[in-house]
């Protein structure tokens, strides 16, 4: 494993120096043979097992310093209470890949955590990081699941277990708080300079190479959110803390991948407030990037901020719109701009489910009609928008079979229900990984048809329409 140190090198005044510490019984029980090839990574290799078990300390391994908005609250100090960077490995592409571990042990910004995870979250978070890498969202990766024999206590005892994930980066929205509080400039511009040259290099050759970076930010999170939108991700913690500055969608928590659909639906527990529901992801994503922007209010002027936080709203609808024009095989903006709310307000209504509803219209030919009138219970007001439907379809083009097709390729049949997460836990908690493997089978590539394995595409049994998830893990 060839790590390099680039975050490392940038002084203690961004980290504290860390270290793996292992867990009782420490067992390698799953790793991405895919991912780990992209960055000539060979986890079974005796010097790799070695640093990831900690038997090898790395000697630049670090938690990052970092601050947050939580739930609207400002607090001036978070930071890698559980996490370690290993440092960073270079994949095929030549890019640079964080290699961090989480439930690594306690850190100096710990708080009053334990500094570990428990396995049912590491689970839930490498079903979705790769979930949503099936999908084609921005996020990390996992890379490897160690399980434990080590007792952790939420709730009710647990088995600790740790998880090695990749990104870009895991530099924070946060970040940049916590020096811009602490008014330490320098600081806050050694960071924004280790951006440009990491994560924004076509920015530096340019006439404006802060404000030019912070406006690709600012599109790179929108575009991520649209994105979010389009799949029926709810991402359950949208802290600015939880936000990437490389745009990409991390910390995995309370999430949930919409099944019935529900516009106002919150996923997380202990978001008593809503703040967080679905419908409100977008509006939250511009706050969050208010808070971003504030932190260089030393550096530029007000306007200049507010230039660079306009690109936002107009990125997000066009993505989102080319996004959703390609889920409905819908070519032109008006016609699109008519369907969809009418659709909208009948699958809410309904109380369908919104992946399955879009598979059904790739499924659709002219003859049946009846494959989603089945699953409606007011089949007149269905019908007539399939009528509106079918007419915009064939006015566009004259291959039917043709835009399907492509249909199947954006509309998953297979998406992260939580009922088939939850199985994968109960499963893996008694030592049985298959069930976790053969859903990160289907997840992986989502719009296959995976015969095999057919049972994954269903809907949730009524006990798993209940299940709750929240904050601690
Ligand atoms: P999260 O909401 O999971 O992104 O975590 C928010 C903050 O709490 C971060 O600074 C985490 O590192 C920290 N944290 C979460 N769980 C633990 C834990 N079990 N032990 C120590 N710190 C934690
Ligand atoms: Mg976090
Ligand atoms: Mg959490």
């Amino acid at each position: 494993m060839n790590l390099e140190h680039h975050f490392a090198g940038l002084g203690e005044a961004f980290y504290a120096k860390t270290r793996i510490q292992p867990l009782l019984q420490q067992r390698l029980v799953e790793f991405n043979q895919e991912l780990a090839h992209s960055l000539s990574i060979d986890i079974k290799s005796s010097e790799t097992k070695s640093i990831l078990n900690g038997e090898t300390p790395i000697e630049q391994a670090l938690s990052m310093v970092y601050a947050g908005h939580q739930f609207g609250g400002f607090s001036p100090q978070l930071g890698d209470g559980r996490g370690v960077l290993l440092g960073e490995v270079r994949d095929d592409r030549g890019l640079l890949q964080d290699l961090h571990m989480k439930g690594a042990g306690p850190t100096p910004y710990s708080r009053r955590g334990d500094g570990r995870a428990v396995l049912r979250s590491c689970i839930r978070e490498y079903l979705a990081s790769e979930a949503m890498h099936g999908l084609s969202v921005p996020t990390s990766r996992a890379l490897a699941l160690f399980d434990s024999e080590q007792p952790v206590y939420r709730e009710t005892p647990e088995k600790g277990a740790m998880l090695l994930r990749t990104a870009q980066g895991h530099i924070r929205f946060g970040h940049f708080e916590f020096f811009f509080y602490q008014r330490r400039d320098d600081e806050l511009k050694t960071l924004l300079d280790y951006c440009l040259e990491h994560y924004y290099a076509q920015c530096l050759a340019t006439d404006a190479p802060l404000e030019n970076m912070l406006i690709e930010v600012v599109k790179r999170t929108a575009r991520m959110i649209a994105k979010w939108q389009a799949v029926g991700f709810q991402h359950g913690v949208m802290n600015t803390d939880n936000f990437s500055f490389t745009g990409e969608t991390i910390d995995y928590g309370p999430y949930g991948f919409m099944e019935d659909y529900e516009p106002d639906w919150i996923c997380n527990h202990s978001d008593y407030e809503g703040r967080y529901a679905f419908s409100r992801q977008p509006g939250i994503g511009l706050w969050n990037l208010n808070c971003l922007m504030r932190c260089f209010s030393r550096l530029l002027e007000r306007e200049q901020l507010i230039a660079i936080l306009q690109h936002y709203e107009s990125e997000l609808q066009s993505h989102y719109e080319s996004l959703m024009k390609a889920k409905m095989g819908v070519n032109d903006t008006k016609r699109l701009e008519i369907l969809l709310p009418s659709l909208f307000s009948i699958l809410a209504a309904e109380k369908m489910d919104y992946s399955i509803f879009f598979r059904l219209l790739s499924k659709l030919m002219p003859d049946n009609r009846h494959i989603i009138l089945d699953e409606v219970i007011d089949r007149e007001r269905m019908s007539q928008w399939l009528t509106q439907y079918q007419q915009a379809r064939e006015q566009e083009n004259e291959n039917w079979q043709q835009v399907s097709l492509q249909m199947q390729q954006v509309n998953p049949k297979y998406v992260l229900r939580n009922y088939l997460a939850h199985e994968a836990i109960v499963a893996a908690e008694e030592g049985d990984y298959l069930p976790f493997r053969r859903l990160l089978t289907v997840l992986s590539a989502p719009f296959d048809e995976h015969v095999e394995n057919e049972k994954l595409a269903q809907r949730a049994p009524d006990w798993g329409k209940s299940l709750e998830v929240s904050c601690s893990s």
